[in-house]
């Protein structure tokens, strides 16, 4: 009985000498690895043009049906995007998602990315839409050029083809 004791008391002042394991969240985080995956941002491109092109593959491609994408036409005078559509409405369920980046393999622009934030608690369901203003990164925290593939604002329609009969 006292030999138990004795042997779990050692245990006890074995681990009291050491450093702790554990983190006090919240006031402590941890850094989380590269490859995490977390809540979704919608990015920009260097001049703040919004990446999202409207084309839905994030939405086909999501296996939880969390993603409303719907486009609408960019105004010539003031696109919102290269190309020729910007995602009037973006929307992510977030009780839906399982957090597993088809949605941001699926995206040509690389518009969608999961993030490292984490901490995605609410106590509604309507809060557990995100919608496009909550995902939209700020106009001056974009990055890369416009690929010339989406400079297609002043393109002109082909020419017909030329078949002899
Ligand atoms: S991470 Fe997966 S489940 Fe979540 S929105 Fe993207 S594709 Fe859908
Ligand atoms: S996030 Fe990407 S895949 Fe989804 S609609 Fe926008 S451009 Fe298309």
């Amino acid at each position: 009985m006292i030999g138990a004791f004795v042997k779990g008391l050692s245990t006890t002042f074995k681990y009291l000498f050491r450093k702790p394991v554990t983190v006090q969240y919240p006031e402590v985080k941890r850094p989380v690895r590269e490859r995490f995956r977390g809540r979704h941002e919608l990015k920009r491109f260097e001049n703040g043009m919004e990446r999202c092109i409207g084309c839905a593959l994030c939405a086909a491609a999501c296996p939880a049906d969390a993603i409303l994408v719907v486009p609408a036409e960019n105004d010539p005078q003031k696109p919102n995007s290269p190309g020729e559509r910007y995602a009037a409405r973006y929307e992510i369920n977030m009780l839906r998602c399982i957090f597993c980046g088809y949605c941001e393999d699926a995206c040509p622009t690389n518009a969608i990315v999961l993030e490292h934030q984490y901490e995605l608690s609410f106590f509604e369901r309507g809060s557990s839409i995100y919608t496009k203003d909550m995902l939209l990164i700020p106009a001056d925290k974009g990055h890369g050029e416009i690929p010339p593939i989406l400079q297609q604002l002043d393109r002109r329609p082909s020419p017909p083809a030329q078949i002899d009969l």
